[in-house]
């Protein structure tokens, strides 16, 4: 059994005492979620329309066109409610008084100095070699945060539209799924997304926990608030189930790379190519409905789950893109095949370091960080050419491809974006409303 030893950073203000005694029927007293406190507890609850009927080929925003969305609104109340727990003091540092910048290059690689984001540590034995894990209920996971650390459940709502109600007592026959600060934040407005939070699930992605996910993207419908997934293997700290996801406002490099499509499926969703870029993964977008897009997604994960390959997912442009990254990182350092040189940076490549948000915990690194060290380390990460090719195998074989506009072969011609691409995203961020920049950070544009 490969095990390696690791620093996990603190996503919880609880994560550091957990061996106290919380059994105790009156509560433990730290107003947690869990059994103990969560009985007639009050979260505010925003309730989502489900769409899915898509008008088009533009994608899945266009649903709003003739409607005022009600975008604005989770952003103001995601914000509003992360800036209330920075006020109240929270978070473990100030993430925007992180020094920040822009890497020259031609990717755009975005480093920061975040030197506070590894303190408090508390090495534990983390197993790197399964991506799929049983919960264990003595380790740290969300039931433990405190109530304050929640910003709101995120939920369907079955019978309606876009519903906020401010005291919502909980039901506890339907476990809450909820919006927590990450009180290590990478970045403003760093949130934990995490589905049905009572049942205790494992970090493994399944059909619905994926959706709930894609609709925080489309409500969002902010282009610089993108999702993220780390699977176990895969620089996961917590093994139990949760996404994260912040505002950047910039592209990420990774939105920037060309692609080269693969296959339609029946059901419309186009599966590429990332191409010109270090790490080597898939793009989804299209779908005639979103749940298609996201079944599509999520069947390629459990895949890759059940094949115990570690994965990353980035969710970009409003939940209709979405890239896919097997790696090896921590197989490769398990194994003892990465050089000394990038062990010493302390970096874990995970979602947010793969779509090329580099999180630096020395002054050096950010001083001297350039696009080839950025490029170097993400190369560390890749599969080979020919391990991707067979985990796209795995992958295209349960997907369901019947009646698949297939365009494999060599005759067809890779619709690649290259440099239109960076255009292209510009463009679209240009076009959306402006993130309500309310905090005293500076914006990086
Ligand atoms: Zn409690």
């Amino acid at each position: 059994m490969l095990r390696i030893k690791r620093v996990p950073t603190v996503v919880s203000n609880y994560q550091e005492d957990e061996t106290e005694n919380v059994s105790r029927s009156t509560g433990c007293g730290r107003n947690c979620l869990n059994k103990c406190c969560i009985e007639g507890a009050k979260i505010p609850l925003y309730a989502f329309k489900k769409l899915n009927k898509i008008s088009g080929s533009k994608g899945l925003c266009c649903e709003y066109e003739n409607s005022v969305p009600p975008v604005a609104f989770l952003d103001s109340l995601l914000l509003g409610e992360w800036e209330d727990r920075m006020q109240r003091g929270l978070f473990r540092y100030d993430v925007t008084a992180c020094e920040t910048k822009v890497i020259p290059g031609k990717y755009g690689f975005i480093a920061q100095l975040n030197e506070g984001r590894h303190l408090k540590k508390r090495p534990t034995e983390f197993r790197v070699d399964k991506v799929l894990q049983p919960f264990d209920g003595n380790k740290f996971n969300f039931t433990k945060v405190g109530q304050e650390e929640v910003l709101f459940r995120f939920e369907a709502n079955e019978n309606g539209n876009t519903q906020f109600i401010p005291n919502d007592a909980i039901d506890l026959e339907n476990s809450p799924s909820v919006v927590a600060i990450n009180v290590s934040p990478i970045e403003y407005g760093h949130v934990l997304l995490i589905p049905r939070i009572l049942d205790c699930l494992p970090q493994r992605i399944d059909r619905e926990s994926f959706l709930l996910a894609l609709h925080m993207a489309t409500e969002a419908g902010n282009t610089y608030f993108r999702l993220g997934y780390n699977s176990l293997g895969a620089f996961a700290t917590i093994n139990h189930l949760h996404f994260q996801a912040y505002y950047l406002g910039v592209p990420f490099p990774i939105e920037k790379a060309p692609t080269k499509k693969i296959m339609t499926l029946k059901d419309g969703v186009i599966i590429s190519e990332l191409l010109k870029y270090p790490v080597r993964g898939l793009v989804f977008e299209g779908g005639n409905t979103l749940q298609s897009l996201s079944n599509s997604v999520s069947d390629a994960c459990i895949c890759l789950q059940e094949n115990n390959i570690p994965y990353n997912i980035l969710i970009a442009d409003c939940g209709q893109r979405i890239f896919l990254l097997p790696q090896c990182y921590a197989e490769k350092q398990a194994l003892g095949e990465v050089s000394a040189e990038l062990l010493d940076t302390q970096v874990n490549p995970a979602v947010w370091e793969i779509s090329g948000h580099m999180v630096l915990k020395r002054k050096k690194d950010y001083e001297e960080a350039s696009e080839e060290n950025a490029w170097r380390l993400l190369a560390v990460v890749s599969l080979s050419e020919e391990r991707f090719q067979e985990v796209c195998a795995l992958i295209f074989e349960v997907i369901d491809t019947v009646d698949a506009e297939n365009t494999e072969g060599s005759s067809s011609m890779p619709e690649e974006h290259d440099d239109g691409c960076l255009k292209e995203v510009e463009a679209r961020n240009n076009t959306t409303r402006p993130l309500p920049m309310t905090g005293t950070k500076e914006c990086l544009v």
